[in-house]
């Protein structure tokens, strides 16, 4: 370590020492001042060249509003709001948005810091850092809790989640809201001749085929096994069981590189009903599921108690 980049022990040029140690932090700290008449400025600010250009202190030390129109609006009033409630009950400020930087790209940014209060605002001492690259790895890790691995569609979970999202919508708004149970016939018969090799790709084929003919804000999943869902916001019943006919027929066409015709599905369908649970609605297309394969396979039943089914 050079010695004239560390602290002296003795505080003998600490203060210059200081200056120059803040301005190679990989982050920035500073005191950021609100008036009583909402006025924002930083009064102070050092560190990190890539956030904020030195020119640019003596801007923000007037005026915060440069810095904060580079904030993603989207994030704009939740940091609002963490200030004023800093503010109000004196509790340290944390939160975290994403700042556009001066060269244009986009960083997530963590903020904390301690509020003093004052006879004409509040001063708060904190720091920034920049979190970019943990926040892009939870999202690696949120991307893959929610997929499933063999089939690179959505899991049961990423499932419930977007049910629990979908029913609270048609409860809210009574949007019709329908749920399509996909089970494939006697799979257990392709994996006995084919082996359990060709039967991962029938199950991943199988998987590319049903998103070929969702729209985007379907939920196509892969429930376990060779169980598969396919969640239809905005759909009633009617229209989710001609896509499940379309589908159906598209899967026993379809060349899945063993013999045609060996590869079929039943789908079970069932349309929610406002304040139904969640339960409730995969039980019902469960019955129809369990109906379509009673009746024989290779078809589409609609929940016997719905209209039109
Ligand atoms: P049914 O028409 O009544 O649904 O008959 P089935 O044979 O499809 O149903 P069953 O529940 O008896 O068997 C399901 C089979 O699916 C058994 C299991 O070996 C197979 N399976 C489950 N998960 C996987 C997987 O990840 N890969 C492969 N290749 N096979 C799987
Ligand atoms: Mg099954
Ligand atoms: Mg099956």
């Amino acid at each position: 370590m050079p010695a004239d980049n560390t602290m002296p022990v003795d505080g003998r040029d600490s203060l210059e020492q200081l200056k120059v140690m803040t301005e190679r932090i990989p982050g920035m700290i500073f005191q950021f001042f609100r008036s009583a008449q909402g006025e924002m400025s930083f009064p102070y600010l050092a560190g990190s060249g890539t956030l904020i250009r030195h020119e640019d202190k003596r801007l923000l030390a007037d005026d915060a509003s440069y810095a904060f129109e580079r904030i993603d609006p989207e994030d704009f009033p939740q940091l609002m709001t963490a200030i004023e409630r800093s503010a109000q009950q004196q509790t340290p400020l944390a939160t975290q948005f994403r700042l556009r930087q001066i060269d244009g790209q986009v960083r997530w940014i963590a903020a904390r810091a301690q509020p003093e209060h004052h006879d004409n605002g509040t001063l708060w001492h904190g720091l920034m850092l920049d979190i970019s690259e943990q926040v892009a790895h939870e999202a690696h890790l949120r991307k893959l809790s929610d997929t499933d691995a063999l089939t690179n569609l959505a899991n049961r979970r990423k499932l419930m989640k977007r049910l629990d999202e979908e029913i609270s919508k048609s409860n809210r708004y009574g949007t019709p809201l329908s749920l399509m149970l996909l089970d494939l016939d006697h799979f257990k018969l392709v994996n006995d001749t084919w082996g359990h090799l060709q039967g991962d790709q029938v199950l991943s084929e199988f998987g590319s085929l049903c998103s070929e003919l969702v729209r985007e804000e379907d939920t196509l999943a892969r429930l376990g096994g060779e169980e598969f869902a396919i969640l239809l916001p905005l759909t009633p019943q009617t229209r989710c069981r001609a896509l499940a006919e379309r589908l159906r027929q598209r899967i026993a066409n379809h060349d899945f590189g063993i013999s045609r015709g060996h590869v079929t599905a039943s789908i079970g369908i069932a349309e929610h009903r406002v304040g139904e649970s969640r339960e409730r609605l995969i039980d019902r297309a469960d019955c129809s599921l369990y109906a379509a394969k009673e009746q024989g396979r290779n078809r589409v039943i609609g929940c016997l108690s719905d209209t039109a089914g």
